[in-house]
């Protein structure tokens, strides 16, 4: 992955300054700038999924469909109301759930998965400190929520996506270890910090576009409002939603 390549390019840069410039004058400021280059690329990786660059996620469809995804439900309200939407629209979508709030409200579980959407692992606790666990620890918090999700749907879940879109090497380690591909997304909806519902309308449609995975979040009472207005109106814009979801569109490659 590029971050092996980062390494390996600071290491190399690291060595070669030792060895040939430890007599100058900018030796110590040399080391100091490779450095602080060397973390901020690793920050960008660790903060920018679609960098890709400690584990490939798939950020974009193949074809022109705008492919619309859910985060943190399922939610008893909102989500029900986002499937009704979903229905009339004919539009189909991932719900990524978590896995402890999926198990409160099976019944949604089951209406996600009998309305022809895909439900997606987003972990069991959506633990916020979770960039900073361990390979072990990650596994162990997958392995739940997979068990957690097979229980529910009948079926194994193979595709995740990273609570606040964070990941690193643990990450990488943890997601090949359980088989299961990421998917971020080409569109933030940022419907989380967005206060009024005519600015995040605005934002969706002015944004997107062909090939689109777009972020948005069942649990808010924003987004189920909007979500009609913007999705009637983006087709009016030619936006073509998916409107059958088959998992073999999202693998990797
Ligand atoms: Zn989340």
């Amino acid at each position: 992955m590029k971050h092996h390549i980062n390494i390996l390019v600071y290491a190399t840069l690291i060595t070669l300054t030792c060895l040939f410039l430890s007599d100058s004058p900018w030796f110590i400021w040399i080391i100091v700038a490779l450095t602080i280059v060397f973390s901020i690329v690793l920050t960008l990786g660790v903060l920018f999924l679609k960098f890709n660059y400690f584990l490939p996620s798939l950020i974009r469809l193949k074809n022109k469909e705008v492919l619309l995804t859910f985060d943190d439900g399922p939610h008893p309200e909102n989500t029900p109301k986002i499937l009704d939407i979903l229905q009339e629209e004919n539009v189909k979508a991932i719900f990524f759930v978590i896995g402890k709030k999926a198990e409160q409200h099976p019944e949604i579980i089951a209406r996600i998965i009998s309305e022809g959407h895909l439900i997606g692992d987003h972990t069991y606790t959506h633990n916020n400190m979770m960039a900073l666990f361990p390979t072990e620890k990650l596994i162990k918090e997958l392995t739940q929520s997979q068990v957690t999700l097979t229980k529910l749907t009948g079926k194994k879940i193979p595709i995740f996506r990273a609570p606040i879109g964070y990941t690193n090497p643990n990450f990488a380690r943890a997601l090949k270890e359980m088989k299961l591909q990421s998917i971020g997304w080409s569109l933030r909806s940022y419907d989380t910090l967005n206060k009024e519902e005519n600015k995040l309308r605005e934002r969706l449609l002015s944004k997107t576009k062909a090939s689109d995975i777009v972020l948005l979040h069942d649990n808010l009472d924003i987004t189920t409002t909007v979500l009609k207005d913007y999705i009637q109106e983006a087709k009016t814009n030619g936006i073509l939603f998916a409107s059958t979801m088959d998992i073999h569109k999202l693998q990797h490659g």
